[in-house]
């Protein structure tokens, strides 16, 4: 069912070579540009109509408003399984916990006497949420979008999800209720390139927004690519993945199931193991067929998803030559399934979350961690981080110097104006000492 990819003795190259070898979904964001670039110009010029009419082709609905009204999320909320209520609430609180202390503060630095620069962080005024609702429904995603921006100190926030038929061209109740719970009043029914454009321009419903968060499919991806610039994007999140670095101290019971895990959410979802330990693979390989069987999604997504070029077991020499693929691999969730799991955790350059250990499981994440789950995919974790508190802030330098303390280095920022051939920059650092006869005495 999963590939195996061999590379012990001689067989592990060096740097970009490694990352050619290592198993990646096809997900090629360029094609799909052409696909969305007229459903975004549709929605610049047309607006609600034009999302009503893809909400007719792609979501297979009749909606005459965009906009979901307040009493549709009371009665979500309202109508809420308790169990569901609770879990939600304490998936919340975790996240709030998490993100509201790691929200950067301002920082002053005294550079002279009488000069400061200080880097001020302030919220990005305006954000649209995109959380997915095509083959699956994540109310989890509802959370870990708009929890980071409340705590950012966002001030006007919206959601968007797709129509479901089933739901009367709503997006998913228990999606209309956890924003409800969070206390988000504007919520959109609008899914795929067409939500996000509808951020991007605005529409009669929607104001534009700043910056536009969250996951979603091919589609989602494109059009954030092709509007980012008019928006602010936090990533192109593509299909979702998990590597586990494991040795023979795991449990391969645990390993299958974790593999399993992510490949329910997609048929192009990545399952990697690497690992040192040849029994291990077979005993872990062996595992998948009987827990796959006991468990649902399994033609149209795992069985897919696993047996992808996308997923494998990779098979290294050590621990070392592990940390190596799993870095050059950067994925979006990296388990450490491995004796004293924190140390070899600290030494992970590249992965969107580390999860340590056998009792950290990547489910755990995607829910109740208190960490984010919205997080890069296809390795840009070599270059880019998950969603953050941060994902919502600007950090604005303010500069405040004295006359003193501008007189202290004015004679170098002159020369560099000058180095540069820029003398209107150095004249407007002289006309601020205009008493100066000779300005040569302050070299
Ligand atoms: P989605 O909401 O992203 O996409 C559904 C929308 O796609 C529909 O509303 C429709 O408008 C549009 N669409 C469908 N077919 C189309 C077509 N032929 N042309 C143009 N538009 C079309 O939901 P999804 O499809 O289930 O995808 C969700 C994705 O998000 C999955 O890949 C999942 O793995 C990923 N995900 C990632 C994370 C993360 O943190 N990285 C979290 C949750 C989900």
């Amino acid at each position: 069912m999963i590939s195996r990819i061999d590379l012990r003795g001689d067989a592990l190259p060096e740097g970009g070579a490694l990352r050619d070898l290592l198993p990646r979904a096809e997900f090629d964001v360029e094609a799909a540009l052409e696909k969305v670039r007229p459903i975004c110009e549709d929605v610049r010029h047309r607006g609600t109509a034009a999302l009503i009419e893809y909400a007719r082709r792609f979501d297979g609905v009749e909606i005459e408003r965009v906009r979901v009204p307040a009493e549709a999320l009371k009665r979500a909320l309202d109508e809420l399984d308790p169990a569901v209520r609770a879990a939600l609430e304490e998936s919340i609180r975790r996240a709030r916990l998490v993100h509201r202390e790691q929200r950067r503060t301002d920082h002053t630095t005294k550079v002279v006497p009488g000069g400061t620069v200080t880097e001020r962080w302030v919220p990005v005024e305006r954000v649209g949420l995109y959380v997915p609702g095509g083959r699956s429904v994540y109310p989890s995603s509802v959370v870990m979008n708009v929890v980071p921006a409340q705590e950012a100190g966002v001030e006007s926030l919206a959601v968007t999800s797709p129509p479901q038929a089933d739901f009367g061209g709503l997006p998913h109740p228990t999606i209309l209720a956890t924003c409800a719970l969070l206390g988000v009043d504007e919520v959109y029914a609008a899914g795929g390139a067409q939500a996000i454009a509808m951020f991007a321009y605005g529409t009669e419903e929607c104001l534009p927004a700043n910056l536009v968060t969250g996951p979603g499919n091919i589609y989602v991806a494109a059009a954030k690519r092709l509007l980012k610039g008019r928006i602010g994007i936090d990533s192109e999140a593509g299909p979702t993945e998990i590597a586990v670095l494991a040795d023979d101290t795991a449990d391969p019971v645990h390993l299958a199931a974790d593999l399993i895990s992510q490949a329910e959410h997609d048929p192009m979802a990545a399952a990697v193991l690497v690992t040192d330990s040849v029994e291990l693979a077979d005993r872990t390989e062996k595992e998948l067929a009987p827990q796959i069987a006991a468990t649902k999604h399994v033609e149209d997504r795992i069985v897919p998803a696993l047996s992808g070029r996308q997923s494998a077991i990779v098979l290294v020499d050590g621990l070392d030559e592990g940390l190596r693929v799993v870095d050059a691999y950067g994925a979006e969730h990296l388990e450490i399934q491995t004796a004293d799991a924190a140390a070899v955790a600290a030494r992970v350059r590249n992965a969107g979350a580390v999860f340590v250990g056998p009792y950290a499981p990547v489910s755990l994440g995607d829910y109740c961690a208190g960490s984010n789950h919205v997080l890069p995919t296809g390795g840009c974790a070599c270059h880019s981080s998950g969603l953050s508190v941060q994902s919502f802030l600007r950090g604005i330098h303010v500069v405040d110097y004295t006359r003193d303390a501008l007189a202290e280095v004015a004679h170098h920022v002159v020369t560099l104006a000058e180095a540069e051939d820029l003398p209107a920059h150095g004249a407007a650092i002289k006309a601020r000492f205009a008493e100066l006869k000779d300005w040569a005495d302050w070299k």
